[in-house]
């Protein structure tokens, strides 16, 4: 396998700590950690792997690794996955573009209705993957196109064909190698104002100084968990290095030197106090994987 793929140039790096690879710095060490630059060379790597276990990584702002790391092969699209371009008022892009970048390239050509992306960390092919969002506002409107990898085959999907919901989008067997948008063309001035809103809401109410993995549990239905777990009396709750942030609570920040463990078992010790006090059974946002 590592002839192979390297021969297409992809990097191919063995026992690489994913603490590197993710915005939380948690994670041991994955068997294989695979730098795939093309088209190309992720077909061949799906031919070699066919059965073998792998994991798509992009971004890495949403997840949280094994102490143990992984058994398996992380592969993050790059090279080509990371090109951009617009044609009117499409934007096209591989998956492996930044969120950051999408939204700078829609201002550039006055593009709007991407604003709510102002500050949320990540990669286009992560933020399909789970319908990242505002409270309102989720990237599936934006969506015309999705070009998906599955079963050794490329697909492209239409929008209509897949079914996107609060922070999922149906595309759980598929490889995300491009989406096109398709936007407003507008005037920006209201576009800047609602960025700029955005970021010095997300300094004030997000612990950002720290590594943190986003929000930790999805919303139940009506509810905010960053409030339950304030009346809970959990905000500042310390195991280990990892602490239920003091400045909101579905944040669990990194203080330094924080395992896997430690945040399972904050993890663990909410869900069994929210449903005790408010009788909710919370679901995890971020991935955890093992
Ligand atoms: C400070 C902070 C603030 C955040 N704010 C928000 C917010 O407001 N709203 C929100 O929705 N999220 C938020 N997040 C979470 C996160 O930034 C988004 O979900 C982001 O879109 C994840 O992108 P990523 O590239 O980092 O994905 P990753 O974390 O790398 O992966 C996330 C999931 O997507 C899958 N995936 C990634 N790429 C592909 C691909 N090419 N093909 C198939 N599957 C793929 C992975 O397997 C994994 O299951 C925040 C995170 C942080 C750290």
């Amino acid at each position: 396998m590592i002839k192979t793929l390297s021969s297409f140039g992809c990097k191919i790096l063995k026992d690489e700590p994913l603490s590197k690879y993710c915005s939380f710095k948690i994670g041991g060490p994955a068997d294989f950690f695979i730098e795939i630059l093309n088209e190309q060379a992720l077909l061949e790597f799906l031919k070699v792997m066919s059965g073998g276990k792998f994991y798509v990584l992009s971004g890495g702002t949403n997840v949280l690794f094994s102490d143990k790391g992984y058994r398996g092969a992380i592969i993050r699209l790059a090279g080509d996955f990371r090109k951009i371009s617009v044609l009117e008022n499409e934007i096209s892009c591989g998956s492996g573009v930044l969120l950051s970048d999408v939204l700078k390239i829609a201002l550039e050509n006055d593009l709007v209705g991407l604003e709510y992306m102002a500050g949320i960390p990540g990669t286009v092919g992560g933020a399909v993957y789970g319908n990242t969002g505002s409270k309102d506002e989720w990237i599936s409107a934006a969506i015309k196109t999705v070009e998906v990898y599955k079963n050794l085959r490329k697909e492209l999907v239409n929008k209509e064909e897949i079914v996107f919901g609060y922070r999922k989008s149906g595309l759980e067997n598929c490889i995300i190698s491009k989406v096109n948008f398709s936007l407003k063309k507008d005037m920006k001035n209201g576009s800047l104002k609602k960025i700029s809103g955005n970021i010095r809401k997300r300094l004030e109410t997000q612990p950002l100084n720290m590594p943190n993995a986003g929000s930790i549990f999805k919303n139940p239905n009506g509810f905010s968990v960053g409030k339950l777990i304030e009346e809970a009396g959990l905000k500042g709750k310390c195991v280990g290095g990892a602490q239920i942030s003091k400045l909101h609570g579905n944040f669990i920040v990194n203080t330094g030197g924080a395992l896997a463990k430690d945040v399972l078992t904050l993890i663990d010790l909410v869900k069994e106090r929210i449903k005790e006090k408010f009788s909710i059974d919370l679901e995890t946002e971020i991935k955890i994987i093992k």
